[in-house]
């Protein structure tokens, strides 16, 4: 399926393919400060695809997803939802069971964004820093 909204993210995945095989220290413990090579705001279809796509290109512990949800649902399936034809729960899976396993989940909301420094802070107050950013958080429906 390709998504519209994907195609936004064509300059950061040019810029990402120039990235050679440097590699930076990332702490392996929640709840600190920590730096990865790609943060991507949000795990959820562009997020998540994303994420899978460059954690194979920098490897394991290279990238991070920050997202508080636990479920992560297949939106075009709420048509059918609405249709009666599905149900809520079947459009949903765990978000940990889709998130790319090489890549860190970081289980939080990103409450504040500092580009010029390179960091983005979550709602506990901590600081997470990057080389790159992607900003996948959807939109809020109602
Ligand atoms: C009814 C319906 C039918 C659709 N049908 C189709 C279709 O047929 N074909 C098609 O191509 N597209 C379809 N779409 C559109 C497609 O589902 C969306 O474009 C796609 O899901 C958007 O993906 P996303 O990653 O941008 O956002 P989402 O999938 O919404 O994910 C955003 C994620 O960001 C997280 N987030 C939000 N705020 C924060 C924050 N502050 N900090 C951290 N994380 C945060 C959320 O928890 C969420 O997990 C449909 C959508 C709907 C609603």
């Amino acid at each position: 399926m390709k998504f519209s909204n994907m195609s936004v993210l064509q300059p950061v995945k040019k810029s990402l393919s120039t990235l050679g095989q440097k590699y930076f220290s990332s702490s392996s413990c929640l709840g600190a400060d920590q730096h990865f090579r790609l943060v991507v705001v949000g795990g959820g279809s562009g997020g998540c695809a994303t994420a899978a796509k460059f954690s194979r290109k920098l490897g394991t512990g290279k990238v991070a997803v920050i997202d508080p949800a636990t479920m992560h649902y297949y939106q075009p399936m709420w048509t059918l939802v609405g249709g009666g034809l599905k149900t809520l729960e079947q459009s949903g899976k765990s978000m940990e069971s889709v998130l790319p396993s090489s890549a860190t989940w970081i289980k939080e909301k990103v409450t504040g964004f500092q580009p010029e420094e390179n960091y983005v802070t979550t709602e506990s107050g901590d600081k997470i820093s990057y080389d790159f950013l992607v900003v996948a958080a959807g939109l809020q429906l109602r």
